[in-house]
């Protein structure tokens, strides 16, 4: 088996509501390692709560969810599943890098700071080590000149370029992208998605919440169209969006294409 097929994420039967109402509804799906796996949806579709459940941000009430073939935020034990401890789920984390659509850089860090922060502060990795490779990640995002500089001196898109580096520092087997786009001028946008195509070039297993279609489309191996907390229709990219099945993802791609 190649590493492609193996699974990273896999959702069975995921069930989340807050109080009395039911966002997530049943949601089955499973992302290959190595793919870039898009979801789609209108807003309030549940898409950032999925997200949030895949590292134990929000704690789900029913059904199974694996990362890479261990259950999230529970250990099973004669059929009982138990809580993991605070410092249990803080290890499961590490390993998932999360990229919202606010950079929520350090105002008062450099960006080479930033990027160098949790490696030293979570895993202990030498200052100067993490350093070293905080300037190669920032070069990797095209921002080798702007190690010094803090993120109010960073455009949008050189801040969103920030924190993909930071979420890289931490070396995670998988990559949350909760809309990275949707809060850049337009004009900024080519230089987040190149920086992601770029990763997806190199093998890294990617979420991505988007709105961009031309991307979903030429980078995406999978889609998920979600709708009311659950997964209408799926497929490969280029099939869901170039000929939708279901009324409510034509409805939806007419808005957004
Ligand atoms: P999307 O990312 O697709 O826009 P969300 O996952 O953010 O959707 O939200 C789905 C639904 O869940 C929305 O109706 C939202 O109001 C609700 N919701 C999300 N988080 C919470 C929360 N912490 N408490 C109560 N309701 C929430
Ligand atoms: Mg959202």
């Amino acid at each position: 088996m190649s590493a492609r097929d193996s699974s990273m994420v896999k959702a069975e039967a995921v069930h989340k509501s807050f109080g009395a109402v039911d966002v997530l509804k049943g949601i089955d799906l499973e992302v290959k390692s190595g793919e870039v796996f898009c979801i789609v949806g209108p807003s309030g579709s549940g898409k950032s709560t999925f997200l949030r459940c895949i590292n134990h941000l929000e704690k789900i009430n029913a059904g199974r969810l694996y990362v890479d073939g261990t259950l999230v935020g529970y250990r099973e034990k004669n059929g009982k599943l138990y809580e993991l401890r605070d410092r249990e789920v803080a290890e499961q984390r590490r390993d998932i890098g999360m990229v919202f659509q606010r950079f929520n850089l350090f105002p008062h860090m450099t960006a080479l700071e930033n990027v160098a922060e949790a490696p030293v502060q979570v895993k202990r990795v030498p200052k100067s080590k993490a350093r070293e490779r905080a300037r190669e990640l920032l070069e990797r995002v095209g921002l080798g000149d702007k190690t010094d500089s803090h993120p109010a001196q960073l455009s949008g898109g050189q801040q969103q370029r920030v924190a993909i580096a930071r979420a890289l520092a931490m070396d995670p087997k998988l990559m949350l992208f909760d809309e990275p786009t949707s809060a850049l001028d337009p004009e900024l946008v080519g230089e987040v998605l190149d920086v992601m195509r770029d990763l997806a070039r190199d093998g890294m297993t990617m979420i991505v919440v988007t709105h961009e279609m031309g991307f979903a489309r030429e980078v995406g191996d999978s889609l998920v169209f979600m709708d009311g907390g659950v997964v209408v229709e799926s497929g490969a990219p280029r099939d869901v969006l170039g000929d939708p099945q279901h009324e409510r993802t034509k409805e939806f791609l007419s808005k957004v294409l």
